[in-house]
């Protein structure tokens, strides 16, 4: 395959992009900085040294202006002020005879200057192409020209030794931000990386414990990252829901194991009896072997009806119906077993007609009534009431029975489960009942809830489309 195999891990990488953005971020500053200010910076240095030029002419000038000639003292005095700030000057007069002339005054301090500024400007730019340049500015007085300054430099533009020191101060400030930035990126990268690896390895851990079939580890770690904290408490729902699954399939295979086993050893036993010819093979012990092969059977195909059920083939043959009169029919053909036991049965409706699988609609019925009349003791009550509007119907079946533990009321629509089993063996159930109910009534896009408390009774509410 084409896919690398090459794994990073996630804190790595999240700690070289926080790197590499702060490298880009520094980068592209720098980048900016150097361009932008140092051109800022050049135009500073040419306008300083227009405006000192300037200065210079004015002081030439105005002192010809005073004396109306010359005063070659003063001009050198000038020259030689000038000099030292670094500025080579030479005044000439109207007809070109020089004045002051600095190369002239000193020549090994002119050509130590002008070497200065090549060094200077070479240190900062590797091919820098200067030259010695001489600027004429013709000095002016009342609209005459009387004489021309020259000023000379290393030219197009040179940086001093404290331009340079500045320029390079600002390019250490950057490299210093660059190194803290890098440091303080490197330290928060690491620290997020942490942050998001940690629970995720954590969960890694967890469901490959699931995965190996313990689901004792919870998760207690709290992140405040909305994903994580998602991530986090759905592999703990995941590892109760598998508990859950895992418990009730064991009790499901013991259940099944047990179920099948009491007939079968009744059976088995009475069998040995007769054909030991310990028991002679009357008719009653023949009924009441079939009897158990009749138990046998119906779990057998109550599972074979689940199976068909739960497997997503329901084929709800629909018609309109009143589901008020079926639940009456139900209700009478029961009466009968609620009479033996002494229970009285009460129901209220009106018609509802509905759009459904009467068959099955009326095994949610039957299922419901015979819980209720199995659950209920000698001289309890059941109620069972339907009401409606125009889109919806809804049947309650509520009884003043054993009740239901509350730790069971969430697994009572599980297959073969049953709330408590010693007790509940005596009623015969297998504990599919339900989950045949709840799967009709889910096919029909119903719902199906029930509350209930112990000792007192149960009501189970069924909502339908209409
Ligand atoms: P069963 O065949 O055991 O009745 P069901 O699936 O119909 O199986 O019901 C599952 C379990 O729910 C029962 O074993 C019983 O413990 C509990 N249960 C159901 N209906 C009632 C009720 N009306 N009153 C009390 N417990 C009930």
């Amino acid at each position: 395959m084409g896919v690398s195999n090459i794994k990073y891990k996630l804190r790595t990488k999240l700690s070289l992009s926080y790197l590499l953005i702060t490298l880009i971020c520094v980068a592209s500053i720098s980048i900016f900085a150097n361009i932008f200010l140092e051109k800022q910076f050049r135009e500073y240095v040419i306008k300083n040294q227009n405006v000192k030029n300037q200065e210079i002419m004015n002081m030439i000038s105005n002192q010809y202006g005073q004396d109306n000639k010359w005063n070659y003292d003063y001009i050198s005095n000038i020259g030689m002020n000038a000099l030292e700030s670094g500025i080579i000057i030479k005044v000439k007069d109207s007809k070109g005879k020089i004045i002051w002339d600095a190369t002239k005054h000193n020549t090994g301090l002119c050509n130590q200057m002008i070497e200065q500024m090549a060094q200077n400007m070479n240190s900062r730019y590797s091919n820098w192409q200067g030259k010695y340049t001489e600027t004429k500015y013709p000095i002016v007085q009342v609209f005459k020209q009387i004489g021309t300054l020259e000023i000379g430099y290393y030219g197009p533009f040179y940086f001093d030794d404290n331009d340079l020191k500045f320029i390079n101060n600002l390019n250490w400030f950057l490299i210093a931000i660059a190194v803290f930035a890098f440091v303080i990126s490197l330290f928060f990268g690491t620290l997020m990386a942490k942050r998001i690896s940690n629970p995720i390895s954590r969960v890694i851990k967890s469901a490959e414990l699931i995965a190996k079939g313990y689901y004792g580890d919870c998760i207690p770690e709290k992140s405040n990252t909305r994903e994580i904290h998602d991530l986090t408490e759905t592999i703990n729902n995941l590892a109760e829901t598998f508990e859950n699954q895992d418990k009730l399939r064991k009790r499901l295979t013991s259940d099944v194991a047990h179920e099948l086993r009491t007939p079968l050893t009744t059976l088995q036993s009475h069998m040995e009896a007769m054909i030991d010819g310990v028991w002679e093979p009357n008719i009653e012990r023949i009924k009441s072997c079939h009897e158990e092969i009749l138990r046998i059977n119906r779990m057998v195909g109550d599972l074979e009806n689940l199976e068909k059920i739960e497997s997503d083939n329901i084929v709800l043959d629909k018609t309109e119906f009143d589901i008020a009169e079926l639940t009456r029919n139900i209700i009478t053909n029961f009466e009968s077993d609620f009479v033996k036991k002494n229970i009285k049965i009460m129901y209220e409706s009106e018609e509802q007609l509905i759009m459904a699988d009467k068959d099955k609609i009326s095994q949610v019925i039957v299922n419901l009534l015979s819980n209720s009349l199995k659950y209920t003791e000698k001289g309890g009550k059941v109620k069972v009431y339907i009401s409606g509007d125009k889109d919806k119907v809804q049947l309650i079946v509520k009884d003043t029975g054993i009740g239901i533990p509350k730790e069971d009321l969430q697994y009572i629509f599980e297959r073969f489960y049953r709330a408590d089993k010693s007790r509940n063996r005596l009623t015969g159930g297998s504990g599919i009942g339900l989950a045949i109910t709840k799967a009709m009534v889910e096919a029909h896009n119903g719902s199906i809830e029930v509350q209930s408390k112990l000792n007192e009774g149960t009501e189970f509410t069924i909502k339908m489309d209409k």
